[in-house]
């Protein structure tokens, strides 16, 4: 909310409220941090955080090296960033003030962060931070509206699905095998779904995939992967990623084989045109496939809870990124009134007077994608600043 708000008053006054508003629970968050420490240091540890190292794939000093390296990666775009945020916070409550004139005006030795620890008005609250974030980031997108428009028409979802699906398997050394309605070999992966979900029944049409290892001699079954993306009443409205539980698989050899799911609220496509991805929900499908390759990579055996947890987000967060590149947005991209007559009928009969522009072409052409991949650039040093500022503490 505060992003939205321009009187920086206004902000100061929210922030406030807003750390003030579980006061009564600071003694007590104290009390549980210094227990934590005790604990530790009973066991014989510097500090929570370094008893928690025990059960991570980093420990204390390669976090602290990571978080070096980066700071200094970083430290430039940052400083430029929140020096921008203060000449704008300034000039927003009336000063005639800018970062040049400071410098000028500052003491020998005295630095810009001396000059705001004097002046309150001139400090960066959350606030503030995240006003001014979104004023950079809507300057960056002006245009986006129109781009994403145009953006999905060209990501039929379930095509786009499959494209990605095809993607991932050529990078990773996978294939996923879809196993068509008719196929008995499916219902045991869809019982133990619609079990693990205590539908009883279900309306809406899944696909099932045999994913296949295939960097060995010969392909290895791993497992089981669902999509539910169809509209189902009472269903979560959000994307995520599940494992359902294993099954047998009958086969030369049984083996106990994981199944997963990716589930999602969009609806179904309509005879006129299918249902259509635009780029959030394309990067979060491929975000949420990172997950489902992990999970099914790790077998039946064993539970995904166990293990260290620090990298899940890893292979997710880079494939997520792997669809704000345009030449990979090409790749995935058909526009949709090639997949089907009745949706270049139902596109033609759009237009009036009835006399259509020539069919756009089939994958998207490469421009469109610039603003996209920009934008994620510049935020990608927005949301790592908060991590420099970040003191490891084990969870
Ligand atoms: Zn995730």
């Amino acid at each position: 909310m505060t992003g939205t708000i321009s009187d920086p008053n206004v902000r100061e006054r929210i922030v406030s409220w807003e750390q003030d508003t579980c006061k009564d629970l600071a003694p007590r968050f104290r009390e549980m941090m210094l227990s934590r420490a005790r604990v530790a240091h009973l066991k014989g540890f510097k500090s929570f955080f370094e008893y928690r190292s025990q059960f991570k794939m980093m420990n204390t000093t390669s976090v602290d090296l990571f978080l070096k390296d980066l700071k200094s990666k970083i430290d430039r775009y940052a400083n430029a960033f929140m020096e921008s945020a203060i000449e704008q916070k300034m000039n927003d409550l009336g000063y005639d003030f800018t970062i040049k004139n400071l410098r000028e005006r500052l003491r020998r030795g005295k630095t810009i962060r001396d000059y705001q620890n004097n002046h309150p008005e001139a400090q960066i609250n959350w606030g503030d931070y995240s006003y001014y974030t979104t004023l950079k980031s809507k300057f960056i997108s002006k245009s986006k509206q129109s781009e994403d428009l145009k953006f999905h028409e060209y990501f039929p979802m379930d095509h786009s699905m499959r494209r990605v699906l095809s993607i991932f398997g050529d990078l990773l050394g996978l294939t996923f095998h879809e196993s068509p309605p008719g196929d008995q070999r499916r219902q045991v992966p869809i019982a133990t779904y619609l079990r693990s979900q205590n539908l009883t029944e279900h309306n809406t049409a899944l696909d099932v995939f045999w994913v296949f290892d295939i960097t060995g001699i010969t392909p290895k079954r791993l497992g089981s992967l669902i999509l539910d993306v169809g509209e189902r009443e009472g269903k979560p409205r959000k994307v995520f990623c599940t494992t359902f539980g294993t099954f047998l698989f009958e086969n030369e050899i049984s083996r106990l084989l994981p199944g997963v799911a990716i589930v999602g609220p969009f609806i179904k496509p309509t005879s006129r045109s299918p249902f259509v991805f635009n780029h959030q929900g394309l990067s979060t499908f491929a975000h949420e496939l990172a997950h489902a390759i992990h999970r099914l990579v790790q077998g039946g055996n064993k539970p995904f809870i166990t293990g260290p947890r620090d990298f899940v987000e890893i292979p997710s967060i880079t494939a997520e990124k792997w669809t704000s590149n345009p030449v990979v947005l090409q790749r995935i991209s058909c526009h949709y009134t090639y997949l089907e007559q009745e949706y270049l009928t139902a596109w033609k009969d759009g237009f009036s007077p009835k006399i259509p522009p020539p069919q756009p072409p089939r994958q998207a052409p490469l421009e469109m994608f610039n603003e996209i991949h920009y934008k994620k650039c510049q935020l990608d040093i927005t949301c790592l600043s908060p991590l420099v500022l970040a003191v490891p503490d084990g969870d």
